[in-house]
């Protein structure tokens, strides 16, 4: 199997990374979409969200609680943020090792392209 996503957990394959604890890893997207735009990843891979079994409950709220912390870190986090997991080819997933989006520094819209 050859993940992009388990490549960069496992240093494999280079990215600007801003968190790392046991269970994920966060980093700047390459094609950022906001002035702030950063991507936290389980180091598990999982293919996408239909994906998730039993126990892997614990797992998804740590992203969420990692991304909270780095988007107050970065100062987003009063004016507002978006987080978004997309699912499957026609929400636009393009890496198939899930992944929470971060979007901030900009008004996002409603509803969303
Ligand atoms: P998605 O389209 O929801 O699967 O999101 C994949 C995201 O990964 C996109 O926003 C890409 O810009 C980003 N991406 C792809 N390759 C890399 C990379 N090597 N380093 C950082 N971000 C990447």
């Amino acid at each position: 199997m050859d993940c992009l996503f388990c490549r960069i957990a496992s240093k494999k394959a280079a990215a600007k990374i801003i968190h790392e604890d046991d269970e994920c890893i966060a980093f700047e997207d390459i094609a950022p979409q906001a002035p702030v735009h950063f991507l936290v990843v389980p180091k598990k891979h999982i293919a996408t969200t239909l994906e998730l079994k039993d126990g892997d409950e614990a797992l998804i709220g740590h992203l969420y609680r990692v991304a909270g912390r780095i988007a107050q870190e970065k100062d987003i986090a009063v004016r507002g943020f978006r987080m978004v997991m997309n699912t499957n080819p026609e929400a636009g997933q393009s890496v198939y090792h899930i992944h929470l989006h971060v979007l901030g520094g900009r008004r996002m819209h409603w509803p969303p392209g």
